[in-house]
């Protein structure tokens, strides 16, 4: 049976329970509630094939970006590096991710995370590739390195986008889309408010799986499959249907990963 409407899951870690029974109850609990499209984020050279293992096991569902992570960045950034380049160069891939700035965890390292952002965006531009970006306590700092960096040829999708209404605007005049997870369902996080003055053709839908589980299950481990309350809540918002909201945001991930 056709399935009435398709739900992307444009950012979930489903790959760390790759080789487990586990995975093949999540990935058959997505497609009872329509999600059918996973884009799946590296962090680091070690979690590369984490990631292509699981894409060759659901290769219908499962599409792979590459990319160093902020909280990755270290001494020895540069060698990760260039083992990301050579991933890349050897697989398809859809997106250059999750790179970024995250200052919550050390700020001692954003000379490196501002250095490795820059190379990675360099890749995306040369091979036509979106990128995600990570930004965690750095609104300053990645709009600072987009502002210098942005050409057209730059775009992507701010992943797990926490920002204010003014952030919000500024990250779409730079081209991104916001990704909406979990956060919107927490009672005073206030990214509800944002989002509801947010057009639906800006907005695509994530998990950030196994972290940031939505309402009813914050707090406990995440899963793509709960992206369909993350729609549900989005459609509230919106004072729309479910498909509606999948519809769009399914759309949008389309024109950026071009698949
Ligand atoms: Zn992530």
């Amino acid at each position: 049976m056709q399935s009435p409407y398709t739900l992307t899951d444009t950012h979930t870690h489903f790959y760390y329970s790759i080789h487990t029974e586990k995975m093949v109850q999540q990935i058959q609990r997505c497609l009872d509630h329509h999600i059918e499209r996973l884009f799946l984020p590296n962090v680091d050279s070690e979690s590369i094939i984490a990631v292509m293992d699981t894409v060759a096991a659901y290769p219908e569902y499962c599409f792979p970006m590459l990319g160093l992570h902020p909280c990755s960045v270290k001494e020895n950034y540069k060698d990760e590096l260039a083992t990301i380049e050579k991933a890349i160069a050897n697989h398809k891939i859809y997106a250059i991710g999750e790179i970024g700035i995250d200052l919550y965890w050390d700020k001692s390292t954003l000379p490196w995370q501002q250095d490795a952002f820059r190379t990675q965006v360099a890749w995306a531009k040369e091979l036509g590739l979106p990128i995600d970006i990570h930004c965690r306590e750095a609104f300053d700092e990645t709009f600072e390195l987009l502002d210098e960096l942005q050409d057209d040829k730059l775009f992507g999708i701010f992943h797990c986008f926490t920002g204010n209404l003014e952030q919000a605007h500024r990250a779409i005049d730079l081209g991104f889309k916001l990704g909406i997870g979990g956060v919107v369902t927490f009672k005073k996080a206030g990214l509800d408010a944002v989002v509801k003055e947010i057009p639906l053709e800006h907005l695509v839908l994530e998990t950030d799986a196994p972290y940031l589980a939505p309402v009813p299950y914050r707090g406990k481990e995440n899963e793509s499959s709960y992206l369909h309350y993350i729609a549900e809540k989005v459609a509230d918002l919106h004072e729309t249907s479910i498909e509606e909201v999948a519809r769009i945001t399914t759309l949008n991930s389309k024109s950026i990963f071009s698949i």
